[in-house]
C-alpha cells in the first residue's frame, strides 16, 4: 500500500545554473551535451547568467574538435 512512485514533475523544475551555482525555476538551456552511447544532458543556466554564455550548439564538438579530425584522416 505503499505509494512508492516518484515525485511527479513540478511545473517549474529547477535546476542548478551552471555559471553562478545558483538554482533557479526559470533553467535556460545554454548547451547541449551529446554522448556517443546513451542520453545526453542539458546545461542549464539562470536566466541572468544566459545571456553571457555564448551560443554553444554542442560543447563535446568543440573538445573533440582536434580529435575529430585525426579520426577522419585515419589513412
Ligand atoms: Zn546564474
Amino acid at each position: 500500500m505503499n505509494e512508492s512512485a516518484p515525485r511527479p514533475p513540478t511545473r517549474k523544475p529547477v535546476r542548478m545554473c551552471v555559471r553562478c551555482q545558483r538554482v533557479t525555476d526559470e533553467p535556460v538551456v545554454v548547451a547541449e551535451v551529446h554522448q556517443g552511447s546513451g542520453p545526453g544532458w542539458n546545461v542549464y543556466a539562470c536566466p541572468e547568467c544566459a545571456p553571457r554564455f555564448p551560443p554553444v550548439p554542442d560543447a563535446l564538438d568543440l573538445l573533440g574538435d582536434g580529435r575529430r579530425r585525426h579520426e577522419g584522416r585515419a589513412d
